[in-house]
């Protein structure tokens, strides 16, 4: 067996070890074809099964009816900041987005670039520590859609729970948490993720669309960055990314596999416990960077009393083979990030070098 190290990266970010396995056995020759799926015609019979099969899934994990499509884009969730208002925000309509991190900060600047912009909420006054209340939100009058960012992968907030937006879209960018949890997605009328933190490898973006409303996205604008193109052509207008298409359906089969979102959920919650316990037993060595009630499952940010402090944890981290710790630097510390395919075990070992890295320094 080759070595794996527990890869705690924020993204690209670790894979199931039996989707990889899988891939490398189908490498030289999937199924008979005598060729790998990087070199097979994306017009193939072959081709066509595996997207159908990864859209047929994604509506099945997330619990989605038929009235939604599935589409695989390419430009990652950044694209999407521009392709959503290119879409869905016509002149003189005002979208509003909520701002809980960087990532939807960057979403909110280039919606501005488009279009009329109402912030509704921010939480960017306590360092975006944490996620507004339903209370908090100010919403316009009838925006066209309201925004916002599931998981605060550099800040390691979470939304608890789906806001009320009355009849108006709710859309998300869900890179960091897609699948991660039972959600009811039947809220949301759009939501994107690059597949690089919990689907997949780099190079595709899913689009989870409902068709009622990619009727109401505006039509003369480009070709490639037009949802209804891709909705049209089950995307495949072009070329997709097939090989990160493949990989992606693997790791829907194993999600699948392992019990679907519920247990997924389950144990994503058991992880990120095992951590969060360790800072809060920790009498203030490791202090969490997120409100208590909106801290992610997923990424796991925290401090040490010092910067070379953190420095040390994680360069012995990264020797004991827990590698990809290190924080943004935008919030500096550490940041575990605990995707589905990080495997309990891994929280475990953290956990414990945790503990003891304290007892070392104390
Ligand atoms: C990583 C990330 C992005 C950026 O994704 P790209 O695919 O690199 O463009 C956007 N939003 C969130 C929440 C992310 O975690």
């Amino acid at each position: 067996m080759s070595y794996r190290a527990y890869n705690f990266n924020p993204g690209p970010a670790t894979l199931p070890l039996t989707v990889l396995q899988e891939i490398q056995e189908e490498l030289l020759d999937y199924r008979g074809m005598g060729l790998s799926v990087m070199e097979m015609s994306h017009r193939s019979h072959e081709f066509e099964e595996i997207i159908g099969s990864a859209e047929a899934l994604m509506l099945e994990l997330l619990g989605l009816p038929t009235t939604y499509q599935v589409l695989f884009l390419q430009g990652g969730a950044s694209l999407q900041f521009a392709m959503l208002p290119l879409n869905f925000l016509p002149p003189g309509a005002t979208a509003d987005y909520i701002n809980t991190g960087s990532f939807a900060s960057k979403a909110l600047e280039e919606a501005k670039k488009l279009g009329d912009i109402h912030v509704a909420a921010s939480t960017k006054n306590d360092n975006f520590r944490s996620i507004p209340g339903q209370h908090d939100l100010k919403l316009s009058n009838a925006p066209a859609y309201i925004h916002i960012t599931t998981n605060n992968t550099i800040y390691g907030t979470q939304w608890k729970y789906i806001p009320d937006c009355g009849e108006t879209p709710l859309t998300a960018d869900m890179s960091s948490d897609i699948l991660s949890r039972k959600l009811d997605m039947t809220k949301f009328s759009l939501a994107y993720a690059g597949a690089q933190k919990n689907l997949g490898p780099a190079g595709v973006t899913v689009v989870i669309i409902k068709k009622s409303f990619l009727e109401n996205a505006l039509d003369n604008i480009p070709t490639m960055i037009s949802y209804k193109t891709y909705a049209k052509t089950r995307s495949l207008h072009n070329t997709p990314p097939t090989f990160s298409v493949y990989v992606l359906k693997l790791v829907l089969a194993w999600v699948k596999e392992k019990g679907g979102l519920a247990v997924i959920e389950e144990q994503n919650k058991k992880k990120a416990a095992l951590i969060y316990d360790v800072i809060d037993t920790s009498e203030g060595f490791y202090r969490g960077h997120a409100a208590k009630k909106d801290r992610s499952d997923m990424n796991v940010t925290f401090r040490l009393p010092s910067e070379s402090l953190e420095k040390a944890f994680a360069d012995e981290a990264a020797q004991k083979g827990l590698i990809g710790l290190k924080g943004h630097r935008s919030v500096g510390g550490i940041r575990a990030s605990l995707y589905n395919a990080l495997p309990l075990e891994g929280a475990e070992t953290l956990a414990e070098f945790m503990k003891d890295f304290m007892d070392g320094k104390r």
